[in-house]
């Protein structure tokens, strides 16, 4: 527990920069800029809520904190009464019926899993427990990966989208959205925010983020970039306004044996971690598709992720390689800037 805690903790993977310094002309009313942060959905979330009033700041970054509860009552799967645990409970037995929230993570990540040519699948579940990447450092031999195999196959997830239902078609298979459902909430969050009279925000599950508006005094939202072997070393810089950004990376949750790292994501192909990339950053304007993509490029690769990038609107990525070469996609040339403070 203590090493998960620890990790989750030190996984932020922006690091937020901006301060709440604003400057703007003495007849407009300042707008005040809040900043919370609470243990959530097993991460840190960080919610900046500005608003024309320092209580409906608050209110808004206490709606978006209450928004976030609800939904981990959905989708976690360390709640044994959420949505997603009682689909899994009911694996091989019956179809359980959703909320349109849960069924909407379910059809994005389908969605993500045919974009990314089978890298993104959420009955890797399975798998990932097979390697046990936080509490034993096991690697799983070829027979109980070959076991776990036909638990991944997502033609055994049944949704039914008229009826509401999903249904898992043998016992042992797990849905598990742990690659996209942060970047989902944090879409979520933002909705609920706007409503509650937030005119501009960040909202920061660890590493998957989203932002609506800009600073006062008109600034947009900076970001860092965090450096894949660098603890605490910011690769790159980035402002962002009404976008979503999302990292995967290989540096969060992994062990090494005889000078090889393993880590939590895992190729559906080989069911061995990804080997392509140290970091996939993501740029997009909501959070799902940012964080769906993170993880689902993060396997596909460099080259074909780049690709994959290059034709979809309003996306782009930074991608570090396995050598630790960095990619910077079309969309975001010139938007990007190296930290030169690097040696
Ligand atoms: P995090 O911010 O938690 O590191 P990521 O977006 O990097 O999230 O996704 C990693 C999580 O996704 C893993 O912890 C695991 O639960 C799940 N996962 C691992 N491999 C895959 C995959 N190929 N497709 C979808 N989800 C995956
Ligand atoms: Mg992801």
């Amino acid at each position: 527990m203590s090493i998960g805690y620890r990790l989750a903790v030190l996984s932020g993977v922006f690091l937020l920069l901006f301060s709440s310094g604003c400057a703007t002309t003495r007849s407009e009313p300042v707008p005040v800029v809040v900043k919370r942060t609470q243990m959530q959905m097993g991460t840190l979330v960080t919610i900046t809520s500005v608003a024309p009033d320092r209580q409906r700041a608050q209110d808004a970054a206490s709606a978006g904190f209450q928004e976030i509860h609800r939904l981990e009552e959905l989708l976690s799967t360390w709640i044994a009464t959420s949505e997603l645990s009682r689909v899994n409970a009911a694996a091989g037995r019956d179809a359980v019926t959703l909320s349109r929230d849960t069924l909407k993570v379910l059809e994005a990540s389908l969605q993500m899993t045919r974009l990314t040519e089978g890298g993104f699948n959420i009955l890797v579940g399975p798998a990932v427990e097979a390697w046990s990447i936080l509490d034993q450092q096991q690697i799983p031999s070829d027979e109980i990966l070959q076991a776990v195999r036909p638990l991944t196959d997502l033609r055994s997830l049944h949704l039914n989208t008229a009826e509401r239902t999903a249904y898992l078609a043998k016992p042992g298979m797990r849905v598990d959205v742990g690659g996209i459902g942060k970047g989902f909430a944090a879409d979520m969050v933002v909705a609920v925010m706007q409503k509650a009279g937030a005119t501009a925000g960040v909202v920061a599950l660890s590493g998957d983020i989203r932002t609506f508006g800009r600073l006062p005094g008109g600034t947009k939202f900076p970001f860092g970039i965090r450096h894949p072997r660098r603890e605490d070393a910011v690769l790159a810089f980035i402002d962002l306004q009404d976008e979503a950004i999302s990292t995967a990376g290989d540096y969060e949750r992994y062990f090494e044996r005889d000078g090889v790292r393993y880590h939590h994501i895992l190729d559906p192909v080989t069911l061995q971690p990804a080997r392509d990339c140290q970091s996939v950053t993501v740029v997009a304007r909501d959070g799902l598709t940012a964080d769906g993509l993170d993880t689902g490029i993060f396997v596909m690769g460099r080259e074909r992720g780049l690709a994959l990038v290059e034709r979809l609107q309003g996306v782009g990525a930074v991608i570090v390689d396995r050598d630790g070469k960095v990619w910077v996609s079309s969309y975001l040339k010139g938007r990007v800037r190296m930290n030169d403070g690097l040696e």
